[in-house]
């Protein structure tokens, strides 16, 4: 019998390279919480295409580089930016049904972005939802996540310990190849974007087995996040601020460029934030014009009582994206045999120090395929001999509990204050060497008993913990890595 391919979460990535390969090889999806669990659910501007009148390949690559300081890698860039018009059409194809027409973000010199109004997200994970759900070669497994990965004497990888939530067990899968399709790690900032399980469970994973990782410490800070005691940091998309939102202080003035790049924009916003509030100003757009463009979020302030079209929006930067992650090459292999890596876990070289705006959608389906057609072509010639793996014992696991609830605060606080928008030498030092000790708090945590809430802290800490240290080693300020000294 063949052997599946492991697909490690169900974001766009991961149901993208699910649907691409399955027609031909069996797959099984794993991911942690339920199917509909990812930050690609909730992006809400669009995927970057060079696809308007004025545009062409070489204008969205040199956005993308611009944006990426120049550390990007060329090739990565032409891959992306050539193959997007194609996998657009792809997603056409499976159903999803965009705006007819194209927005703009900042960084895009042009009118660049493919969207569903403002749930552009939303709407394609629904296609994607269906179609896997009814492919008969795709099994679906939710509330499973990945707690190691299980490596052959050899150092391929071959398979993944598994905890079963809520059969409260741990188990093993084998499969011919395991795929990182685990997103970022926002969740390691107190303010963040990102979604509960965004805990950088991917980079984790990869440093266990010794895959090669890089960039860490670009993580980007969106500057527009909902700002308001008690609530979490919902996003305003750029788009907004594409189509004519002001950016104002609280004397109500204009202090930055709004379509400058988001490191650029987050710092002003930072240091506004140390004399007053910060706001968007979306008031001159007219009502209806904003309900009608951008119906989620003029939903989502008024759940908070706001009047997009009258009032004042209070914003702040929040932990949002991260540029670095796992190294792969250009079909999404990482240095490890059998070990995949694909979407915001990857670290492929297209963002270099800074993500242009939507550009990351659009690499999770670039190279969904990119590793479609890899994986596929080394199934072909897989190695009938059984491989020896090495011993893992499967550990203890307990019931939900909230022993972890402490640490992951600690963890989220320390990254927001010393590894945060704008960074210090002895500040990064300090939080580097407090991540070291909450890293082995956290394993021993983990080892008197397994829980979700347990692991998730302890790959947090790591990732933290990696992410300080990156920032520590880079000594000049690069992209969204903003070093003070
Ligand atoms: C609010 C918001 C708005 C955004 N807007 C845009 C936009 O307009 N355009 C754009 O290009 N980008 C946008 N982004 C970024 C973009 O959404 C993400 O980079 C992209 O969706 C990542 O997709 P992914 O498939 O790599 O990961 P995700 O979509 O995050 O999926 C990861 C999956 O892995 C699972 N998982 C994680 N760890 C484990 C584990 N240990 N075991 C099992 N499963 C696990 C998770 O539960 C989840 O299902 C936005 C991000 C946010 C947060």
């Amino acid at each position: 019998m063949t052997k599946p391919i492991i697909v490690i979460g169900s974001g766009l990535a991961g149901l993208g390279l699910a649907l691409e390969l399955a027609d031909t090889l069996p797959v099984i999806i794993m991911t942690k919480r339920s199917l509909h669990q990812s930050n690609s659910r909730l992006a809400q501007g669009g995927i970057a295409a060079a696809l308007g009148k004025d545009d062409s390949f070489a204008k969205h690559y040199r956005d993308t580089i611009q944006a990426g300081a120049k550390h990007n890698i060329k090739s990565a860039v032409q891959l992306v930016v050539q193959s997007a018009p194609q996998r657009i059409a792809w997603l056409e194809q499976l159903g999803v049904q965009f705006s007819q027409d194209l927005t703009r973000e900042g960084g895009h010199q042009t009118r660049r972005v493919v969207h569903v109004a403002d749930h552009t997200g939303q709407a394609i994970m629904q296609v994607l939802w269906r179609a896997v759900q009814h492919h008969p070669n795709i099994q679906l497994l939710p509330y499973h996540q990945a707690v190691q990965l299980i490596c052959t004497t050899t150092g391929t990888v071959a398979g993944v310990l598994v905890l079963d939530i809520r059969r409260q067990r741990c188990t093993r899968l084998f499969g011919q190849a395991v795929v990182l399709a685990t997103g970022g790690s926002g969740q390691v900032y107190q303010h963040t974007t990102n979604p509960s399980g965004a805990t950088g469970d991917g980079i984790a994973l990869a440093y266990q087995v010794k895959a090669k990782l890089k960039d860490l410490e670009f993580i980007q800070f969106h500057p527009t996040a909902l700002q308001l005691p008690g609530k979490p940091a919902a996003l305003i998309s750029e788009a907004v601020r594409g189509e004519g939102a002001y950016i104002v202080n609280h004397r109500q003035q204009r202090f930055i460029n709004e379509l400058a790049p988001r490191d650029t924009v987050s710092r002003a916003i930072v240091q506004q934030l140390t004399t007053g509030p910060v706001y968007l100003d979306l008031r001159h757009l007219g009502r209806q014009y904003i309900c009608q463009r951008f119906p989620s979020i003029t939903k989502q302030l008024k759940r908070y009582g706001i009047n997009p079209a009258t009032q004042l929006i209070p914003i702040a930067p929040a932990a949002h994206y991260q540029c670095g992650g796992v190294v792969t090459n250009q079909v999404g292999a990482t240095t490890i045999p059998g070990l995949y890596a694909i979407g915001e876990v990857a670290a492929t070289g297209l963002h270099g120090a800074n993500r242009l705006a939507s550009n990351s959608l659009l690499e999770c389906i670039v190279y969904a395929h990119q590793a479609s057609e890899h994986i596929m072509q080394r199934a072909k010639q897989q190695p009938t001999i059984k491989p020896k793996l090495i011993r893992q014992s499967l550990p203890m696991v307990i019931s939900a509990d909230t022993t972890s609830q402490h640490l992951r605060r600690q963890i989220q606080v320390t990254m927001w204050q010393q590894v945060g928008v704008i960074r210090q030498a002895a500040g990064l030092r300090q939080a580097r060497d407090k991540l070291r000790q909450l890293v082995v708090q956290a394993d021993q945590l983990c080892a008197s008993g397994l829980n979700q809430q347990r692991l998730e802290t302890a790959q947090l800490a790591r990732v933290g913990y990696l992410i300080a240290a990156a920032a520590v080693r880079r000594q000049a300020s690069l992209g969204c890595h903003y070093r003070l000294n």
